[in-house]
């Protein structure tokens, strides 16, 4: 069975002060929940958050990181620097990242496997813009976006993977896809992992929704089989976080 997982992902909101009362305020509204519970948050928060989360239920994430361990890469930050802080996860391919950033298909495969090399959890972002949703490409959109993440990472490292589907017309607009299209593509994700790894590695590869997901309609998407939790944008920057959070109670 499946642990389900939610994600904050904080987006560039938050200094270090406001960062650490956020994270108070929150401590105690989710340390019961049944799910993982993960804050990606700012690089520069991510030192006092995993100081502050030390003992708690709370795993600290990054936003992203680059794909060299070191070296003149202005800017950028490594997996091992993440690693050496207390990081777990790392979100690779976000949206935004790849519409601002240009992040391509290879580079979130090398920074992909670049996590692996240290031990961090990969949260690999795939999702369709609504021109291709309306185009009814989807489907083959994601198939594509998930084999080239997982190219050339082998079967005990796959399984490890965290995958986000989130459409992009549904982030932070207010427009959430329906329970049936996130479930749709969140099955169709699976299949495609088990022509890639085989029965036992699809099902065991947790699935997240992501895309203007709040404590309401949170329970209804977390409820289907192929939905393992969710990466939640703009409501985990305030305390009603704890009810996405806590969405089974
Ligand atoms: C996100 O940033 O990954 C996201 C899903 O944002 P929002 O919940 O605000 O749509």
């Amino acid at each position: 069975m499946r642990k389900k997982i939610v994600a904050g992902n904080w987006k560039m909101n938050k200094t270090p002060k406001e960062a650490l009362a956020l994270i108070e305020e929150l401590k105690p509204l989710v340390k019961d929940a049944d799910s993982d519970v993960v804050f990606c948050v700012p690089a520069i928060d991510i030192i006092p958050a995993v100081e502050a989360t030390k003992g708690t239920n709370i795993a600290i994430g990054a936003q992203n990181m680059y794909f060299e361990d070191n070296g003149a890469f202005t800017g950028e930050i490594s997996a091992p620097m993440l690693k050496d802080a207390g990081v777990q996860y790392v979100i690779l391919g976000h949206s935004e990242r790849r519409q601002y950033f240009n992040e391509t298909d290879e580079a979130v495969n090398k920074k992909v496997k670049k996590a692996f090399e240290y031990d961090l959890i990969p949260i690999v972002c795939v999702g369709e813009t609504l021109q291709q949703r309306e185009q009814g490409i989807t489907i083959d959109w994601v198939r594509m976006q998930v084999k080239k993440a997982f190219m050339d990472v082998n079967k005990e490292d796959a399984v490890k993977v965290i995958v986000a589907y989130e459409p992009i017309w549904a982030i932070g607009t207010g427009k959430t896809a329906t329970v049936e299209q996130a479930d749709e593509v969140c099955n169709a994700i699976r299949k495609c992992l088990f022509e890639l790894y085989g029965e036992e590695a699809a099902y065991s590869i947790r699935i997240q929704y992501g895309g203007s997901v709040n404590g309401k309609n949170a329970a209804e998407l977390f409820s289907k089989p192929d939905i393992d939790g969710g990466l939640v944008g703009g409501a985990s920057l305030k305390a009603d976080f704890a009810s996405i959070v806590n969405w089974d109670k």
